[in-house]
Order: structure tokens, then sequence, then C-alpha cells
């Protein structure tokens, strides 16, 4: 879908105004250079291309409120973005001014004894990590593209990733924000503390808004510790249900050790197999489910001991039928590449219908039946990909195009085949996106499923911080 068609436009800026907002930002605060342009309008996908009347890359806070209090006043929109790599299209300006983050990059303070760390929303997901690690300490959000997405941007979507198990999500991981408001004001909440009972906590608002509600430019984030010992597996089972089992023995007797329990189906697997180089079948025999598992621990020897107690009983009730222990750290990267490579394996595939969905663990094994099931109905020969972060009740259940069927015609069902598999998540009380947030996608598609209380009441607070509708204005409700 190259969907600039798609969304209604935003008017014209007028020339004074782009030359206002140039001149508080200064010759190395915009961009009209085309090669760094287009790739900021571009999803890297390339499922949408947009455009803007000006790229505007802010080196400070106070800039950027110059900036938004100059849109505010002649009702010009904007949209934020951070690395680009969101999944539902939030990023893409379609007439709006594009706020990139990506030269708000100062480590503002590092402060292990408090156990957080001051980082401005350009810095990197990687970088944030790295940073965490020359205090000796651990910051714990994962995930594939942590390369390129941003502070900023993980924390408005509300990022999982790997070790929400263990930690939480992005939302558990800040304790404080600093955000342009769309009124350019500037909102200091920059706490570094754990606890702050003075009224409604804001910065919980714009964790996950998407950039709907103001423009973050610098969080506090919690550190913890560095963990002395990890172990990797990858178990196979017979049923989906049999792996959820071991997930909740795993979860009670290593005390909370386990920091990722990642489902894949055989299907999944096997076009990793076949289509990623370098990869090679992680057990002797072949089964219907597998699942990574990683188990960390501060003592030394921990993890090892852990992972093999848990495994032994495991075998013993005939809850596993085979499993691997990483021997290495490199074994353990081959494993974890056996899931992080199942989108690329997909794409090798042609079209596919992605579904990011959660149901209550309890309900899963059920779900992913029942799904499978209807997706058969609606459309047979489909081939469904199921795998994910199942130890917290998500799992991306994709469809891709049946063997000979024209990738047209398939993606013209799309739609019909998203009700299918997102009324089934409805009905088990689910959440039609588990990671990836509304975007431009799937806003639309969510005022079906999501409460109308809860829409009147986004919708309410929007307004009171954003009367113009300046941010991210076709992201959300
Ligand atoms: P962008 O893509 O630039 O923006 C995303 C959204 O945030 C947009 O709506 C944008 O307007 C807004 N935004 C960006 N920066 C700001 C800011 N400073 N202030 C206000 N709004 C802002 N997600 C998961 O949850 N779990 C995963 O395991 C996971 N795996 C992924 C793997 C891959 C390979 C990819 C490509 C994506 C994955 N994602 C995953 C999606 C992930 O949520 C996003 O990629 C990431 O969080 C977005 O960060 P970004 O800096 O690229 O933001």
């Amino acid at each position: 879908m190259t969907a600039t068609a798609d969304f209604a436009q935003c008017p014209p800026v007028a020339p004074e105004v782009i030359a206002q907002i140039k001149a508080v930002v200064g010759d190395a605060g915009w961009s009209d250079d085309e090669l760094r342009v287009t790739a900021k309008l571009t999803e890297w996908r390339g499922k949408w291309k947009g455009h803007t009347p000006l790229l505007v890359l802010p080196k400070t806070t106070e800039e950027l409120s110059q900036v938004v209090k100059i849109c505010n006043a002649h009702g010009v929109a904007i949209t934020p973005q951070g690395g680009n790599t969101g999944l539902v299209g939030g990023q893409i300006p379609f007439g709006e001014i594009l706020v990139s983050l990506e030269r708000m990059r100062a480590i503002r303070d590092v402060a292990p004894t408090d156990d957080t760390m001051v980082l401005e929303a350009g810095i990197t997901l990687l970088e944030a990590q790295e940073i965490a690690e020359k205090a000796n300490r651990f910051f714990p959000l994962s995930l594939a593209a942590e390369g390129t997405a941003t502070v900023g941007g993980v924390i408005s979507t509300n990022a999982g990733g790997t070790a929400v198990l263990r930690y939480g999500v992005t939302r558990d991981l800040v304790s404080g924000l600093e955000v342009v408001l769309p009124n350019g004001e500037i909102f200091n909440g920059l706490k570094r503390l754990r606890k702050d009972n003075t009224g409604y906590d804001l910065k919980q608002m714009f964790i996950g808004a998407e950039g709907t509600l103001g423009i973050i430019t610098a969080a506090s984030l919690k550190l913890f510790p560095v963990m002395n010992s990890r172990c990797v597996a990858i178990v196979g089972f017979e049923t989906a249900q049999k792996a959820i089992d071991l997930l909740g023995r795993a979860k009670q007797e290593t005390g909370g050790q386990v920091e990722a329990f990642e489902l894949m189906g055989r299907y999944g697997l096997s076009l990793v197999l076949k289509n990623i180089p370098d990869t090679r079948e992680p057990l002797e025999g072949e089964y219907p489910w597998y699942a990574l598992i990683e188990v960390a621990s501060g003592d030394p020897d921990g993890a090892e001991g852990s992972m093999e107690r848990l495994l032994t009983a495991a075998f013993e009730e005939e809850l596993v039928v085979d499993a691997a222990i990483a021997q290495n750290e490199t074994q353990a990267a081959a494993f974890w590449r056996l899931r992080e490579e199942h989108s690329a394996a997909e794409k090798v595939e042609g079209a596919a219908w992605k579904h990011d969905i959660s149901v209550p663990l309890s309900q899963m094994a059920d779900y992913i039946e029942k799904g499978a099931a209807a997706v058969e109905a609606f459309l047979p020969g489909a081939r469904l990909v199921t795998f994910g972060h199942v130890g917290d009740g998500n799992v991306h259940f994709n469809v891709i195009v049946p063997e000979g069927m024209d990738a047209a015609e398939f993606n013209a069902l799309r739609d019909q085949g998203a009700k299918v598999v997102h009324d089934l998540v409805h009905q088990y009380e689910g959440s039609i996106s588990a990671e990836h947030g509304l975007g431009r996608m799937k806003t639309q598609e969510a005022l079906q499923y999501k409460d109308p209380a809860a829409v009147e009441a986004m919708r309410a607070i929007r307004l009171a911080l954003d009367p113009k509708r300046i941010m991210n204005p076709h992201v959300l409700f």
C-alpha cells in the first residue's frame, strides 16, 4: 500500500511561517537536502511515502518550543519523528511540518545511585543500553530495531520488546519526561523519583500517545542491576498450550528470572530456515511449536542451573519433547536469530497481512487454534505465521498470501481478513494492537473495538491540550 491518497491532506503552509521557523532554528536546524528529506518521508518497508513543507531539526528544547509556538499561532500541523522505524505510519507526514529529533542527542545526566539516566529524545535505544552499561547498570528495553529506534520514539509508542516479562513495557521504565506541549510551553517533568504522589502522573499521558499530545525532548529512564549470567534455550512442544504451561512453571520456579519467552510455530521457523542464510534447525526433530527462553540471574552460575532444573522437570512431566541449551554466546545469538529473522523470512514469501494482537495468556492457545480455523475458513490455503512475545500475552498472527494467489487479489481482502482476526480478538477481550500503536494504519479500525467511554476521554484530553489539533492530527482519535 502506498498510502499517499488515503489520508486527509493538511492545508499549505504560508511561506512567511516557514521563514519564521527557519529563523528560529538557523541553517543547521532545517534541511531541504533531497536524499535526507526523502529518507524521512519514506516508511522503511515502503508502505507509506509522505510529503512535508519543511523538515525541521531542532537542537534544543527551547528552539523546539519556539517552533511549536509559531505553528500553534498559525494552526500549522506537526508530525514528530524519531528513528522512522514505527510500524503503523504515525511518523510519516502528509503535509505537516516534520520535526525530527535527530540532533537532540545530549546525555543530560547518569546517576547510578538514583538508578536513572536522563537522555535526550534523539539518542537511539542501543546507545541508551550502552550508556547504562558504562555506568555498570542495565537498561532492559530491547527490540530488533534498537540500532535506529530512538528514546523519544520508543516512549511515544510505549514499545514492548523482548524483556517485558521481567521489566515491563516502556511505561514501566520511565521516571520522568520533558515535553514541548502543543501550545509550545515546556512541561518539565524530568523527575528521577520512584515515588511522587502529588496528583496526576502526567508523564503517563505522553507515553504511548504517538506524538499527539506533545513532543518528547528528554526522558529520565530507570536503570537496573547488571545480570551476571544468562542462559538461552530452544524447546520443542506438541501444542501451544504446553508452551504456555511451561511459561507458568518457569516464572514460578525461577523466582521471576525469565526475561524472554518467545513462541514460534513450525511454519514460521521453516520459512526462516528456508529464506535466511546461515540458519539451521535448532533441534534434532521437527515439532509443531517452539519457544525461545532466556533466563538471567545475578548469581554467576545461576541462570544455567535454573534452566537445567526447569527443563529436567518439564521433560519428566512430558510438557516438552525436545530442548537445546545454548553452550556459548555464539549459539545463544544463533537461537535468537531464528526468532528475530521471522519478519525478514516472511517478506520473501510475498504479500502478508500483519496482526499484532494480545489476549489474556490463559486464553492464548485457544485463540491461536480458533484464529487459525477462522483464517482458513475465510481464505483457504492462507499461510499463517504465529510467533512473538507470548510471555506477555502477545503474538504476531500474520497471514501470508496462499501459494499461487495474485498479490493484488489478496491485498484487496486485507480489511476483511483483519476483521476476521480482530473480531475474534475482541471476543477474547484482547487488543488489536499489542505493541505497535494505532498510527495512521489502525486508528479507524480501532474505533470498532475500543470502549466508547475511553475514546471520549482520550478526545477530551486531546482537546484540552491541543484545541487546534496541530499535533499529528491524523493519528489516534
Ligand atoms: P518513529 O518511528 O520515528 O515514530 C513512532 C511514533 O512516535 C510516531 O507516531 C511519531 O510521531 C512518534 N514520535 C517519535 N518520536 C517522538 C517524540 N520525540 N515525541 C513525540 N512523538 C514522537 N515494537 C515493540 O513494541 N516491540 C518490538 O519487539 C518491536 N520490534 C520491532 C522490530 C523491528 C524490526 C521494527 C522495525 C520495529 C519494531 N517495533 C517493536 C516497533 C517499535 O515500536 C518502533 O520501531 C519504535 O518504538 C519507534 O521508535 P522510532 O524512534 O523509530 O519512532
